[in-house]
């Protein structure tokens, strides 16, 4: 016993050695990802829930490590928010997103939006919205295609500056969208005064549970709700058909998810957009 009470402590404590080299290397490889090509952009379609029609795009950041491959974004974008690096990563996205999606609208004639995932940090900091008109005046995206997507904790303390960024953002014309809605400690009540354009559920409100009833009347009370305020109403991870039919029904706005497509990359958008758009 005392053998395995000592394995168990060196075990748990080169875990944890392992675990921080890991951070450490992760960190610095952060550093020079972009420059090395190893970030991409994947795109997955938003349509509106009644036409079918596209309304435009939500941009997924990709790593491709060279020796640990692929590396899920929540790894680290909370890395990065810990190291500061998500200003740079931040503002490589937006500009990579806002590019991509001019292009495409300049070639195939559209109008497409693009929503992009800002951190808290990003969204707080005092250069945010100089850099923001930096990037598109950059890029020549209009800022009317622009949604940018924030998680609810942003707002919750509801402080001036964080109210006032949100004033400029509607006043440039740039949508803004309160992601996974639903699963914090927010309800609709503190949206109400914050100029918000859309909300976004989050997707475990669309799982079937032995509950599924209750379900149901939280996705059609935050639907009822939002529209009295004058808000959007985005489902994120539609994978059914019975899914879909059901938002409609509940008069959803928009609808994104596997049924319609994954995340691509931009050489899989354009063939994908291609197959949908007469050309
Ligand atoms: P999110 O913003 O809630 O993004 C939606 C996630 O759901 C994406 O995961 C997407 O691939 C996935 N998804 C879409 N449709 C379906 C579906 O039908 N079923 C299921 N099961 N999943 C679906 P992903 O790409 O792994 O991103 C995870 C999270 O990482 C995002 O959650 C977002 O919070 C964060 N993230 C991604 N890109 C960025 C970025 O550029 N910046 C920042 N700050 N965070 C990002
Ligand atoms: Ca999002
Ligand atoms: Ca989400
Ligand atoms: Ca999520």
């Amino acid at each position: 016993a005392k053998m395995q009470g000592g394995d168990a402590v060196h075990s748990f404590e080169s875990h944890i050695k392992e675990r921080v080299n890991e951070r450490i290397t992760l960190r610095n490889d952060l550093a020079v990802a972009s420059e090395n090509g190893e970030l991409d952009l994947h795109y997955q379609p938003l349509v509106h829930a009644q036409s079918g029609v596209i309304e435009g795009f939500e941009a997924l950041v990709r790593w491709n490590h060279p020796s640990m491959g692929y590396i899920p974004p929540p790894r680290f974008t909370s890395l990065a928010e810990e190291t500061g690096q998500i200003m740079p990563l931040g503002e490589w996205v937006l500009r990579r997103a806002c590019c991509d999606i001019k292009a495409i609208n300049d070639r195939l004639g559209t109008q497409y939006r693009v929503a992009v995932n800002v951190s808290p940090l990003q969204f707080h900091r005092k250069d945010f919205l100089a850099r923001l008109r930096h990037v598109l005046e950059e890029t020549g995206l209009p800022a009317s295609r622009l949604d940018i997507e924030l998680t609810e904790g942003v707002l919750v303390n509801r402080t001036e500056a964080a109210i006032a960024t949100l004033h400029t953002l509607r006043s440039m014309g740039i949508g803004t969208a309160i992601d996974d809605f639903g699963t914090g400690y927010s309800s609709l009540s503190y949206l109400r005064d914050l100029p918000i354009s859309k909300v976004k559920l989050d997707r475990s409100f669309l799982q079937e549970s032995d509950d599924g009833s209750r379900n149901a009347a939280i996705v059609q009370g935050v639907i009822t709700m939002a529209h009295s305020l004058g808000l959007q109403v985005v489902a994120e991870g539609v994978e059914t058909e019975a899914q879909r039919e059901d938002l409609r029904t509940r008069k959803c706005d928009l609808l994104q998810g596997y049924l319609f497509a994954r995340p691509m990359p931009m050489p899989a958008l354009k063939q994908f957009l291609h197959g949908s758009t007469a050309h």
